[in-house]
């Protein structure tokens, strides 16, 4: 080998790296950005600062008796409604960032300015998982989901009522505050996850389809400390109508 050979072949392992450094990024950036769209989250995806408390479909004592209208009416007027004023309150002194909507918020939390991320993080993210929670509820619900979700349910966990079990430890288990979700990934294989306070699946490659608040203001009134119970009652209220709507708008190509 001559030097030039040997230069030229240097040259080219230099420009190969400095090409995988800068594409990196951007390849992390596809993994993680799942498609969101206006009727997968309609409560959300146009709202913009000041965002305001997103209606209820049903009476607060619509749930009864598996979630009691006291506990629906403080966790929405008091819990969700406060990280709502939180969230605009720190919004306020950002007025570049006032135009972009909750998802774009969450999505981008890494480049907000320090005294905004952690105020969306924790905020933004109670707002994102409240509206999630109370439009995952119906009078009408319970019952199994039907056609793909279904499918994909019995593909991954072998039967409906393995996958409950499986939800059901994964709520119990969880130590302190967090949330218990059903969520999609890009080849289209379900998980269920968990986070802890406010987190959000957005830095996930998951795409969120059902999500149980297990903080103990969701059922501590009427359960006291017995998670599993009202977990066990939840399932008489789950809306899979609403889960199936979000799974078909999270794999319609
Ligand atoms: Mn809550």
């Amino acid at each position: 080998m001559n030097y030039r050979s040997f230069f030229l072949g240097f040259a080219c392992c230099i420009a190969l790296v400095a090409v995988a450094l800068k594409v990196k990024p951007y390849c992390r950036f596809i993994k993680t950005s799942y498609r969101v769209e206006k009727e997968n989250f309609p409560l959300l995806h146009d709202a913009i600062y000041p965002f305001s408390l997103p209606p209820l479909a049903y009476a607060y004592e619509a749930l009864e008796p598996h979630i009691d209208a006291r506990t629906l009416e403080i966790h929405r007027m008091q819990h969700h409604k406060t990280a709502i004023d939180n969230l605009n309150n720190a919004l306020k002194k950002f007025p570049t960032h006032q135009h972009k909507t909750l998802i774009q918020l969450l999505e981008n939390s890494n480049a907000l300015p320090d005294a905004l991320r952690d105020a969306v993080r924790t905020f933004g993210g109670s707002h994102f998982d409240h509206t999630l929670y109370f439009a995952g509820m119906s009078p009408q619900g319970g019952g199994e989901p039907a056609g793909a979700i279904a499918e994909l349910l019995h593909k991954k966990f072998g039967s409906f009522t393995t996958f409950k079990a499986k939800f059901e430890t994964a709520a119990t288990s969880l130590v302190g505050s967090g949330w218990v979700w059903l969520c999609l990934d890009k080849k289209n294989v379900l998980h269920i996850h968990t986070t802890i306070k406010y987190d959000t699946p957005f830095t996930l490659n998951y795409f969120p389809l059902l999500i149980l608040d297990v903080w103990e203001h969701a059922y501590y009134l009427k359960y006291q400390s017995k998670r599993l119970n009202y977990l066990q009652a939840w399932w008489n209220v789950v809306d899979w109508r609403h889960v199936e709507k979000l799974f078909t708008h999270a794999t319609h190509k």
